[in-house]
């Protein structure tokens, strides 16, 4: 696969099958599963070559592909034809980065959903990976197409397609920048309209990103009035009046047993070569021989049932809402990553098996290895940062904070750090009400009481 990028290992970015990223223990890359689609032999396949050319790991991402690390130059090559041989990449690195759209995972088998978007995801796919001028679009630039399940209802996206009813029949809610809650509301389309739809944005996105000095690498960068404006123009012709019925679509449920599928969750989103190998092999001798990866990270087996529940345990799956292991967020730390300090997923899997009460599968703590922050970019209610084997504690904020105000606790050793965090399981506990989640209890304590609370 020739590559097209001024540097193949560049940091920063989003790495695809050609275009590695540089990270502290080698190259990464990452493969594109449009709709989460992925059979037993291809998990298989994925895990010998992970094993063969890097870390014997197969990450989840939070767009729903699968990351391999630890790649050299060569392996990284090697491993790219693998993928583009089988199928499961495209031939060129610049067209293989030009795959931004994800879609609902399960909307052909979950009786919740209004309407499949894969085919129209497949198209889409195709005309951005083999149209040059829509190469351009930043790699971090993210389409979203939900078929009204609710599997992606959280999900930030650029351009986000909703599937809506309405007593006109299925349509498509089109929006900008955000989740399905948060997500400006460009207007309605039809389901056959939806790709052309798409194309105007994108190509509505470039043109104005073309004249700007500074280049935004997301459409919420350059969102104003002004530029809605000129958004919903370029697509003006092919919205239509509708009214939506039921618009109030909680997030979808995906673990355990679900009308359609059962869904595991591997800690952390990471499975050992060892593992995956070991869940094809489940399946298989079940009767099932395709998976759908989820960017929620969690592996929904299609016509799967409770039988599955025990085994799946066995091999280290989180098969419950309630799992404290559902909590934690971590970058893989030392020694894997060069710039971490601690191990951090072993360090969340104490903590969480420890005090319960703080980690109970709603409330997300994110352990980074350092300030960087790789495992979410996004605020978390709870960060922990390690900085030379030491960690500060960060609430409602990143882990390198937009408000230094909220590092709540400092330079704690480990057992500090846990004799803190007991604490705050305390503070919660008093402080929450009936009516709330501890992540919305978190959110509404005073930060200055907290300090006090923490630090004496
Ligand atoms: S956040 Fe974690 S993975 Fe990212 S650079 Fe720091 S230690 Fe490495």
């Amino acid at each position: 696969m020739p590559q097209t990028t001024p540097s193949p290992f560049r940091r920063g970015h989003c790495p695809s099958a050609g275009t590695p990223m540089e990270s502290g223990d080698g190259l990464l890359s990452r493969v594109n599963l449009l709709g989460g689609r992925l059979d037993v032999n291809q998990l298989i396949d994925l895990a010998d070559w992970a094993e063969e050319s890097g870390a014997p790991t197969l990450e989840i991402t939070s767009r729903g592909k699968l990351q391999v690390r630890g790649l050299s130059a060569q392996s990284e090559t090697l491993f790219t034809r693998e993928l583009v041989a089988t199928g499961l990449a495209r031939e060129t690195a610049a067209a293989e980065a030009a795959r931004h759209v994800i879609c609902s995972v399960a909307a052909d088998f979950d009786p919740k959903a209004l309407h499949d978007p894969y085919a129209i995801a497949q198209q889409l796919d195709t005309q951005l990976s083999t149209t040059p001028a829509l190469w351009q679009l930043p790699n971090k630039f993210l389409i979203c197409i939900d078929g009204g399940g609710g599997d992606l209802a959280d999900k930030n996206a650029d351009i986000r397609v909703d599937a809506i009813s309405s007593a006109k029949g299925i349509a498509y809610r089109i929006a900008l920048a955000g989740s399905r809650q948060s997500a400006v509301l460009l207007g309605y389309c039809q389901v056959q309209s939806c790709i052309d739809v798409i194309i105007f944005l994108v190509t509505t996105f470039l043109s104005i990103n073309e004249q700007r000095k500074d280049k935004a690498t997301r459409i919420k960068q350059l969102l104003n009035d002004d530029t809605f404006a000129l958004f919903k123009t370029s697509v003006s012709d092919l919205l239509i009046n509708v009214k939506p019925i039921n618009t109030e679509r909680t997030s979808a449920k995906l673990l355990g047993q679900q009308a359609g599928w059962f869904g595991f969750a591997p800690p952390f989103g990471v499975m050992s070569s060892d593992t995956a190998r070991g869940l094809a092999r489940l399946a298989t001798a079940h009767g099932h021989h395709k998976f759908r990866v989820s960017p929620e990270k969690v592996l929904l087996i299609p016509g799967g049932h409770s039988d599955l529940s025990a085994p799946l345990e066995t091999l280290g799956m989180i098969v419950t809402n309630g799992d404290p292991r559902l909590s934690l967020v971590a970058c893989p730390g030392a020694p894997a990553c060069l710039s971490g300090s601690t191990a951090t997923r072993s360090l969340a899997l104490t903590l969480a098996e420890h005090i319960p009460d703080l980690f109970d599968g709603e409330l997300r703590t994110h352990f980074s290895g350092c300030p960087k922050g790789c495992a979410n970019p996004q605020a978390s209610p709870i960060t922990i940062v390690a900085q030379q084997g030491n960690f500060d504690v960060i609430v409602n904020d990143r882990a390198t904070p937009l408000n230094e105000n909220k590092r709540v606790a400092q330079n704690l050793s480990t057992e500090e750090l846990a004799m803190r965090l007991s604490t705050l399981s305390n503070t919660l506990k008093q402080a929450r009400r009936d009516d709330e989640s501890l992540s919305e209890c978190i959110a509404r304590l005073d930060i200055e009481q907290l300090k006090i609370e923490l630090n004496t």
